[in-house]
């Protein structure tokens, strides 16, 4: 299969600083590897903004015809808290909060993480790995990583040891730009009461305590990975000791992504990555989106409406379209305000796409639809530019609607081609659903509720209460719950 445009991707490394020219290491294929969620909760939107951005980089992928094996993992195991305690393991945490099995903490929100990914339209990954399904691989790498002195055994733990790593004269802090040998002069622990030689250390193998629940034998005695080497593992597994695409969130360049860099030169002796991916995070009163800070919204009550932060309820598209309006390099905060554009932008464009069968065709073209598709690739190619490619979407609407009023005139072959751009683009690089028709019932199921909020609004200012509460017991039977307050009524489904 022909590559289209070969050579024209631009990406950002965050190795570099800079946007590259894209090149595959095995030409025509793709190895993409993308951190996935702990899966010790539910995922926050700021989490789905995140796993959206690869998502359209993993279509325009495919759509420019790569073959990609797309790994994004479950990390369903060894995620400690900042401080490191052992006790203070997400699952162990979470587990005796809800009075679960860690594995049955695991289950709960994988299913919830996936049914949150099917909501909102995302493609599934080639594989999708888990932490606790490659205990073994991870005990072969921290074994050799021990033989090779590059990670030392300490009370049935074993950790990576950055001094010697940087003794080697390998670099670590090279993709977060940090410079730890100036820490390691004031921060070296000479008492050697601590497990680790250095602060900078980080765990490869975690001991665990008898009443730890998820543990595995192990050389160094039973415990558990520690959770930068379950990326390095599966990493490498499944796209080879050096792969094309690694990505993630910005706050996991350091130190996970930077640990990751340090156990593959350790174990295979070269960088494993070539394009570092980083997407930026989504804000929520300007402050980043986080389970830990409690300034977070759940994607089922943005889409339900049951929150107190959004007027109204919003359906799955718009968040995508709102999403996608920021490039994923950019903050975005999300907002009412937002949401309201993000809604009536999306359905311009749809009603625009619903006018492409209906235009007259004419024998000569007023307008140049080439010209304006390489400008949809051009955007894509450019770091993948989605809000400069709406833009562009936008423009070819207006060109629909200036032939459908006659003001401007298209071949037959020049509307196949606004179509066949306009649907490609929208439906699967950016990834909107295209639902036509459940998209038209959710429309008219808001119009009919507006207008039982009106005929009840006019029963109460009759005095009629026996009809305004009967429609909104019906409604409740429904699970449709009715909120009044200061702007107005609102609906929550
Ligand atoms: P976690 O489950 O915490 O490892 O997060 C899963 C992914 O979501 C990671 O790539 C994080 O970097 C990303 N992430 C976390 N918070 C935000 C946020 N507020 N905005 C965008 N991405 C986020
Ligand atoms: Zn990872």
């Amino acid at each position: 299969m022909q590559i289209y445009k070969k050579n024209t991707l631009r990406v950002y490394n965050t190795t570099s600083g800079k946007k590259e020219t894209f090149t595959p290491i095995s030409e025509g294929n793709v190895g993409m590897y993308v951190c996935g969620p702990t899966v010790y909760s539910n995922v926050h939107l700021g989490n789905v903004r995140t796993f959206m951005s690869f998502d359209v980089m993993y279509r325009y992928l495919l759509h420019l015809k790569y073959k990609v094996r797309y790994v994004r993992n479950i990390t369903d195991a060894g995620h400690l808290t900042d401080d490191g305690d052992v006790e203070n393991d997400r699952f162990v945490k979470q587990s005796k909060l809800e009075k679960l099995e860690p594995m049955e903490i695991v289950q709960k929100y994988t299913v919830d993480f996936h049914k949150v990914l099917q909501e909102f339209n995302f493609l599934e990954p080639t594989i999708e790995p888990t932490a606790t399904g490659h205990i073994i691989e991870q005990i072969e790498l921290t074994q050799r990583m021990v033989l090779d002195g590059f990670a030392y055994e300490s009370k049935g733990s074993v950790y990576f040891d950055v001094l010697a790593y940087n003794e080697k004269g390998l670099n670590y802090g090279e993709l977060s730009n940090r410079n730890v040998e100036e820490l390691f002069v004031n921060t070296r622990n000479l008492d050697g009461q601590n497990e680790k030689k250095n602060p900078q250390d980080f765990a490869l193998w975690k001991n665990a305590s008898p009443q730890h629940i998820m543990q595995w034998p192990s050389p160094w005695g039973n415990g558990f990975p520690g959770w930068h080497l379950e990326c390095t593992a599966m990493s490498t597994k499944y796209l080879g000791k050096n792969f094309d695409i690694h990505g993630g969130g910005m706050d996991l360049k350091f130190p996970h992504h930077e640990c990751e860099i340090a156990q593959a030169k350790a174990s295979f002796g070269h960088s494993p990555v070539n394009y570092w991916m980083h997407t930026n995070m989504l804000t929520m009163n300007g402050l980043r989106m986080s389970k830990s800070t409690g300034n977070y919204i759940l994607p089922n009550e943005l889409l339900s409406g049951n929150n107190s932060f959004f007027e109204k309820s919003f359906d799955a598209n718009t968040v995508r379209f709102c999403f996608l309006q920021a490039h994923y390099r950019s903050v975005l905060d999300i907002s009412n305000d937002a949401m309201v554009a993000a809604e009536k932008g999306f359905h311009r464009l749809m009603e625009g796409i619903s006018l492409l069968d209906k235009l007259n065709t004419s024998t000569a073209s007023t307008l140049h639809i080439d010209t304006w598709k390489e400008q949809c690739y051009t955007a894509m190619n450019d770091d993948f530019n989605t809000p400069v490619l709406i833009a562009n979407l936008f423009e070819g609407i207006k060109y629909v609607n200036l032939v459908n009023d006659k003001k401007e005139t298209l071949t037959a072959v020049d509307i196949a081609l606004l179509k066949e751009t306009l649907t490609a683009f929208t439906f699967d690089v950016l990834g909107i659903k295209n639902s036509q028709t459940s998209n038209n019932s959710s429309i008219k199921l808001n119009g009919v509720l507006e207008m039982l909020i009106t005929m009840r609004n006019e029963a109460r200012i009759n005095k009629n209460w026996a009809l305004s509460d009967e429609i909104r017991d019906k409604l409740a039977a429904l699970d449709i719950e009715l909120k009044d307050g200061k702007e107005g009524t609102r609906f929550s489904l």
